[in-house]
């Protein structure tokens, strides 16, 4: 677990906190007349005015098609478009803006590496390797591919406290195995995964590895260039984005190399019935009208984002994380689940003798928006021989005395509940 923080006391004091969260129309909501205490960030962040802003002002003022228009507000709406691929292309230390593809979210991101690469490179007895803590969206999509192509998807086991098992990585790799699918911080969990290390191990052994950053890219920098990781995958809606758009970065070479995902307009160089030649990338990989609006509402969420102390951010969110352990333990019959000497701000946790849908529930009428179940991660309830967890997400605009909100509530519904 994480030891408490120093918060840079200039930047992330309470007063701060309280200027950030005002950038956040829906943190002032109450909920059945009680103050919104929003804890299901992992789900989705909640989204500054500037991002609401940005997409009322696309469709305000200059909704148009975009990269087939010769009008004005086409162009307008294209070059917009296009900034953000530059934008995320820089957010994240990419190569080339032709790295950037933009997608539905994360899973989107990996089903097409999965049906793309996957279809190219797998064969019969390859095999690929994810690990135990994986969302389904990381699992389905190589089970499709690999039951397509006749390979096997293994996977890197974890310990009690929700660690990977390194140490086992080793002997898990070897000449069968073709690709590494591996998630950064676990969404049901918190654990932050030692992809840089996995990176390294895989590539001595000239394996491709695709990261799952769902769950990093709002807690922290993610530079795809320092990771070396060969794929990329993250959806805006949890980094304080719109939803049904995110991105798929990839190494050049791997994207050039690979067959389309989807046929349709704007992917093409040219179409007869004969013969279509595909366009080069990132068009490639985008077929048909893309979401415009929710990739300039995700410029305008990295714009935000990259004017924030993301150091004093994470710090502050690691603050959190340790008062909520704090004051959490000293609930009777509360235990942690995922407790991982690495983690992002994430507290999943069982009552004994309660179901976490009935404490969920309980909570919910106290304004506290939690989530209950296995969180699209079976394969992780099963390890811990449960049906699912209460998870409480934090992001940095959550406060200590929300924290204390959280930890009376679950009090009281435990009092009523065992009544
Ligand atoms: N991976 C992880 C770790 C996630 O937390 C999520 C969303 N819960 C996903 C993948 C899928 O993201 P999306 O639903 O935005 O495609």
């Amino acid at each position: 677990m994480q030891s408490p923080a120093t918060i840079s006391p200039d930047t992330w004091n309470p007063k701060h906190v309280e200027k950030i969260r005002a950038d956040f129309p829906v943190l002032n909501e109450r909920v059945y007349g009680k103050p919104l205490v929003y804890f299901d960030n992992a789900a989705t962040t909640q989204k500054p005015q500037v991002v609401i802003d940005s997409l009322a002002d696309y469709y305000s003022h200059y909704n148009a098609n975009i990269h087939r228009g010769v009008h004005f507000l086409s162009q307008k709406a294209g070059n917009a478009y296009d900034q953000v691929r530059t934008d995320v292309a820089r957010f994240i230390n990419a190569k080339s803006e032709k790295e950037i593809i933009f997608v539905r979210g994360t899973t989107e991101a990996i089903n097409l590496v999965a049906s793309s690469w996957g279809r190219m490179n797998l064969h019969e007895g390859d095999e690929v390797l994810i690990s135990a803590m994986e969302h389904h969206s990381n699992i389905v999509p190589w089970q499709l591919i690999c039951e397509e192509r006749k390979a096997k998807v293994r996977v890197i086991p974890m310990d009690e406290t929700g660690t990977l098992k390194m140490d086992q990585l080793d002997s898990l790799i070897n000449t069968r195995t073709k690709f590494i699918s591996v998630v950064h911080t676990s969404n049901s969990l918190g654990t932050i995964n030692p992809v840089k290390e996995l990176i390294q191990k895989a590539h001595a052994h000239g394996i491709p590895v695709l990261v799952d950053a769902a769950q990093a890219m709002v807690h922290g920098q993610i530079d795809v260039r320092d990771l070396d990781c060969d794929f990329l995958a993250f959806s805006a809606h949890k980094m304080l984005g719109p939803t049904g758009t995110g991105v798929l970065y990839g190494k050049k070479e791997l994207l050039e190399a690979m067959p389309p995902y989807q046929g349709g307009g704007e992917m093409i160089q040219s179409v007869s019935f004969t013969k279509t030649t595909y366009a080069e990338l990132p068009a490639k990989f985008e077929a048909g009208t893309p979401n415009i609006a929710g990739v300039i509402g995700m410029g305008a969420a990295i714009k935000y984002l990259s004017q924030l102390d993301r150091h004093g951010a994470a710090e502050y969110e690691a603050h959190l994380l340790s008062h909520a352990y704090s004051v959490l333990k000293k609930i009777d019959g509360l235990r942690f689940i995922g407790t991982a000497k690495e983690k992002s701000s994430v507290v999943s946790f069982v009552i004994d003798g309660l179901n976490a849908l009935d404490i969920g529930m309980y909570l919910d009428t106290l304004g506290i928006a939690v989530r209950t179940g296995h969180h699209c991660t079976e394969p992780v309830m099963d390890h811990f021989g449960i049906p699912g967890t209460i998870r409480a997400s934090f992001v940095f605009y959550n406060t200590i005395e929300e924290i204390n909100a959280l930890a009376d509530g679950i009090q009281k519904a435990i009092r009523l509940l065992k009544k």
